[in-house]
């Protein structure tokens, strides 16, 4: 639509200008630093940062129904900088000019419902939010798209010549980095550190085709994050990782897209994310409590988080009573949700806080962390792919967990969930595999289910004469299905 035909008084808005004034801001000191340096931790106390836009006061002097009007009348706009997660652009990066923004098609993905057998099986209605739709197949293009955006404009105003990116990942971070680094071209090369045999083939083609520098490691996810820790340290980088607080912004737009899919009405909605680094579910919380303050949205909606018992310190935290919760690292052990099996994760400060702040404003409950069985990941996964979904292994992960949390009686009667499909099946095809040939290390702990098994079945003709092998196969098929003759 053009911008003459919008109402008049939203046509000033539409295309919004820099108007922010971002700083970082250290969780644990307080002191702010200035957003032209390339900074992950404080420099004073190592403390995580979270970035905070000095002048958000200017977006409060606006009712939400101004803020709920314009973000739907924005999705009419055409202009591509504003078609992703920048729809939001006051909520997410108001320093970026428009120029600088890039789009690859992510966001704005779709939530589709269980289906009524479904629904019925899990005892609730419920819909996955397809993040897997995101142009690297997993929701960590909307960090990457703040975070290159952000970077592009750096480069360009601070004059930073060519920049390295570099991140660690449990591979869906690097396909993302990899992605949009890519797309800058000259400006931004990218290295990703993954730990060796711990990604699967999909994750690790995706860098490799983007021509990013791809290192592998020996050990687990936390092991090469130190590597890239002492990397940031010590040289000239940027950090695409979770410490990376651009990230974090981009990944609030998951939580604005599920408001304005609601029509900004979430009472009864209970939001179910699986966990690793913990980024996601830190984005979400902080996503909701800013529409909250900015009047967008009056309820909270629960936000459910879930972790493997192979990888569960954020639900060993939680589990103790307020209080006498204390933050303890865990080792990992294999999990089929591998882009979660995070033992020690990066944004544990920032759930700590933010957690307080939600449940402080919506109640004790509204925030729950569950444990889940890889038994229970697996089964899930293949129980909603057999009903039309696409979920990955961290998709079965959050149906485990709204199913946990239904046995468990944490929901209202009349809660429906959205789950997080925070990947696309095919990246993590591998684990169905393994589930069907009945292939898993016992590690794992998963023994398949015959009637979720499937298995092709190879046809051979039984004649040489070409002219016969069509009506032969076809004759077999028939046989096979039980297919009725025509006319008879
Ligand atoms: C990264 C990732 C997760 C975990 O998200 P965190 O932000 O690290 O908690 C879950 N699923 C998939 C597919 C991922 O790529
Ligand atoms: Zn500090």
């Amino acid at each position: 639509m053009k911008l003459n035909d919008f109402p008049a008084d939203l046509q000033p808005h539409l295309v919004p200008a820099p108007s922010g004034r971002m700083v970082y801001q250290c969780l644990e000191c307080g002191r702010e630093y200035g957003i032209t340096e390339l900074l992950y931790t404080c420099p004073a106390c190592r403390g995580l940062f979270l970035l905070v836009d000095k002048n958000e006061a200017r977006l409060k002097e606006r009712p939400g129904a101004f803020w709920r009007r314009l973000f739907d009348h924005r999705r009419m706009l055409t202009l591509p900088a504003l078609k992703g997660i920048f729809l939001y652009y006051e909520l997410i990066a108001p320093v970026i000019p428009l120029e600088d923004i890039i789009y690859l098609g992510e966001g704005h993905t779709p939530e589709v419902q269980a289906c009524p057998a479904l629904a019925e099986q899990v005892g609730r209605p419920f819909a996955f939010k397809n993040d897997g739709q995101n142009p690297s197949a997993s929701f960590k293009d909307r960090g990457m798209a703040a975070a290159l955006s952000y970077l592009n404009f750096l480069v360009q105003s601070e004059n930073l010549g060519r920049v390295l990116a570099v991140c660690a990942s449990t591979g869906d971070t690097s396909a993302a980095a990899a992605l949009y680094a890519a797309y800058l071209g000259d400006k931004v090369a990218s290295a990703v550190l993954l730990p060796h045999g711990k990604v699967t083939p999909q994750q690790l083609a995706q860098p490799l085709g983007a021509g990013a520098r791809v290192l592998e490691l020996p050990g687990v996810f936390d092991d090469c994050m130190k590597v890239v820790e002492a990397l940031a340290d010590h040289y000239q980088v940027a950090l695409l990782n979770s410490k990376n607080s651009w990230r974090i912004r981009g990944q609030e737009s998951y939580a604005f897209e599920i408001a304005q899919a609601h029509d900004y009405e979430l009472t009864g909605l209970a939001v179910v994310v699986p966990i690793g680094n913990a980024g996601n579910i830190t984005a979400i919380l902080q996503g909701f409590l800013r529409l909250h303050d900015l009047g967008i949205i009056d309820t909270l909606p629960r936000v459910l988080g879930v972790q493997s018992s192979h990888a569960d310190p954020v639900f060993r935290y939680f589990r103790e009573p307020k209080g006498r919760r204390v933050f303890t690292p865990v080792a990992v052990r294999p999990s089929v949700a591998q882009a979660a099996m995070i033992g020690n994760p990066v944004s544990m400060p920032r759930v700590i806080r933010l957690a307080e702040e939600y449940t402080r404003r919506a109640g004790e409950e509204s925030v729950a962390v569950v444990q889940v069985s890889e038994q229970e990941i697996m089964d899930s996964m293949l129980l909603a792919n057999r009903h039309g979904h696409i979920a990955c292994t961290q998709g079965g992960e959050s149906l485990a967990g709204f199913r946990a949390a239904i046995q468990a009686g944490l929901l209202g009667p009349n809660e429906t969930g959205i789950l997080d499909a925070t990947a696309h099946h095919l990246k993590f095809i591998g684990f169905q595999q393994m589930y069907f040939d009945n292939t898993f290390p016992p590690e794992f702990e998963v023994v398949p289910k015959p009637e979720y098994q499937n298995f092709p079945q190879l046809l051979t003709p039984t004649t040489d004469d070409p002219k016969e092998k069509t009506a032969d196969l076809a004759r077999q098929i028939a046989a096979l299905l039980g297919l009725t003759p025509k006319g008879a």
